[in-house]
């Protein structure tokens, strides 16, 4: 096999629109797992709703998965690989409501925010104490 080209590489992690323009919140909202793979080394890993939500990504909630992938290297010491090969992928979520009721998920995803410690504001989503 030879080496992928820079061009082969950039083909591999080409994002569709609907996902590079997906908030990284959306995927905790929708229920999806981001899914990531080395293009260098082959690693694989997922984010799923725990890594989102905790301390290292909260900072990113609020980011394109676009911005996401070009911020982020592979982890493997030694390989470093930029521009990772990115996938949305069903998270399995029991949630206990419909998903496709947007005003349920929004209040969901805020309560999520809250319990996690995170202010909606702080993410980018219009919301007031008053709300609640
Ligand atoms: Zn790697």
């Amino acid at each position: 096999m030879p080496e992928p080209s820079a061009s082969d590489r950039r083909k591999a992690a080409a994002l569709k629109d609907e996902v590079a323009s997906t908030l990284l919140i959306d995927c905790v909202e929708l229920g999806h797992d981001v899914w990531f793979k080395c293009q260098y080394c082959g690693m694989e890993r997922t984010w799923g709703r725990r890594e989102m939500l905790g301390s290292k990504l909260r900072v990113r909630l609020a980011w394109p998965l676009d911005r996401i992938q070009r911020a982020v290297v592979c982890p493997i010491r030694g390989c470093g690989g930029p521009m990772p090969i990115i996938r949305l992928m069903q998270g399995g979520y029991q949630d206990g409501f419909d998903r496709a009721d947007a005003t349920r998920r929004r209040a969901w995803l805020i309560e999520a925010l809250l319990d996690a410690g995170i202010m909606p504001a702080d993410v980018g989503l219009a919301w007031t104490p008053a709300e609640r």
